[in-house]
């Protein structure tokens, strides 16, 4: 059993340098794509000194109590030239400013009358968001490896970015094995579960923007799991399989692994859940074995296969943990692993686990919104201490 840490840098090492192609598309269409190149902006914003009011401009140095109105700037015209003292335009939100303007009082604290304009005891802001001091021409906006989201996408569109190279969706081929799973109700029988883990990888994938290019699964069968996987590593850049990889009479995953051609690098990592967790590659091919249990399935995604196609992108994956003080005493028999206690946030910001029966329940995971890390060795906490907590979770990510 090596520690998740070995077990990442196992990964990373083993996948070394492969990397997916990467293509240029307009950036409207790469919503959750994964940045190839540094972005910089081809524009100032604000492009011109602009009013962040609706009010009137006031030049440098005016001391006029009454100014006369010369005209109304809006939002997309072109602005005036300067203004003469004891004169001011009307600006709306949006507005440029005339050139030397020093500030601009806004509408509620002015009063026009026949064709000027006084103010009752305005605010000494100034009311104008300044050329450039949020982006200049030449900015990095965005590094390569940064997931694309509807912020990254509007800030790129505003800096006037047209089309940009991203890494091509990495793609998984999802492998559920066990001879219990059905994949419809009417097929379910005494014995029988439904297969709730293909579907839940081929969602979580999806959400995680790659193509899943099939989901299927197969019996525990020797050959018919190899002949699955070979086929699976042909059309996929990575193999995400469920089950049989543990220590049971039927876990025949290792060994189809292995006669697919591939090279087994781990299959114990020291957490809990996903303990059996199996790395293998080849050449080209790269495969996760997670456990069957659902709840090992939806951690190991997290840490390992979103960990392995960031890298595959080009991206870094560092997911969010924060520390967080526990709700309630903790304590466990053994400190051999590291622990992941699905939990849930209380209102007064505390970690509460979560009613959890073990690997098996998944409904409990509907009910955490992430994980509580107890590191290997501590085998009690009390209620108060700090520990650290990742929100991996289909609700908040
Ligand atoms: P295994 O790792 O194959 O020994 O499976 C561990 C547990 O997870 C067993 O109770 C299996 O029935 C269950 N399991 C395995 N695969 C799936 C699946 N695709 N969907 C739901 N449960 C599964
Ligand atoms: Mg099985």
């Amino acid at each position: 059993m090596i520690p998740l840490k070995t077990a990442i840098s196992i990964v990373d090492e083993k996948i070394g340098g492969r990397r997916v192609p990467t293509e240029k598309i307009p950036v409207r269409e790469a919503v959750g794509r994964i940045l190839a190149a540094d972005q910089f902006s081809k524009v100032d914003l604000p492009p011109f000194d602009k009013s962040a009011m609706d009010g009137y401009a006031v030049l440098e140095g005016d001391q006029h109590s009454r100014l006369r109105i010369e005209g109304v700037v809006t939002a997309g015209d072109p602005g005036t030239d300067k203004l003469l003292p004891g004169t001011t335009v009307k600006v709306m939100t949006g507005a440029p400013v005339p050139p030397g303007t020093a500030r601009v009082v806004i509408v509620e604290e002015a009063v026009e009358e026949d064709g000027h304009v006084r103010f009752e005891n305005p605010s000494p802001a100034s009311n104008i968001c300044k050329k450039a001091e949020d982006v200049a021409v030449g900015d990095r906006i965005l590094k390569a490896g940064v997931r694309l989201g509807a912020l990254e996408i509007s800030n790129l569109i505003s800096c006037g970015i047209g089309d940009i190279d991203v890494a091509r969706p990495v793609s998984v081929a999802v492998i559920s094995t066990g001879d219990e799973l059905v994949d419809s109700f009417s097929n379910l029988s005494r014995g029988k579960i439904m297969n709730s883990n293909g579907p839940m990888l081929q969602e979580l994938a999806r959400k995680f923007s790659m193509t899943v290019t099939s989901e299927v699964s197969v019996t525990d069968e020797p050959s018919k799991l190899t002949a699955v996987i070979q086929q699976a590593l042909r059309e996929a850049d990575m193999v995400v399989l469920s089950g049989g990889v543990s220590a049971g009479d039927f876990d025949f995953v290792p060994q189809a692994i292995e006669e697919a051609g591939l090279q087994i690098h781990f299959s114990r990592v020291a957490i809990k859940p996903g303990k059996p967790v199996t790395f293998a590659t080849n050449e080209n091919g790269i495969l996760f074995g997670l456990p069957g249990n659902p709840v090992s399935v939806f951690l190991t995604f997290h840490l390992f296969v979103l960990h392995a196609a960031a890298r595959l992108s080009g991206a870094s994956y560092e997911p969010k943990t924060f520390n967080i003080r526990l709700a309630n005493d903790y304590t466990r028999r053994s400190g051999e692993r590291m622990v992941y206690v699905p939990c849930r946030i209380t209102s007064d910001g505390f970690a509460e686990p979560v009613i959890y029966h073990g690997s098996a329940h998944l409904a409990a995971l509907m009910q955490a919104e992430g994980f509580l890390i107890i590191p290997i060795g501590v085998r009690s906490m009390t209620s108060g201490a700090e520990v650290p907590l990742v929100m991996f979770g289909s609700r908040f990510g």
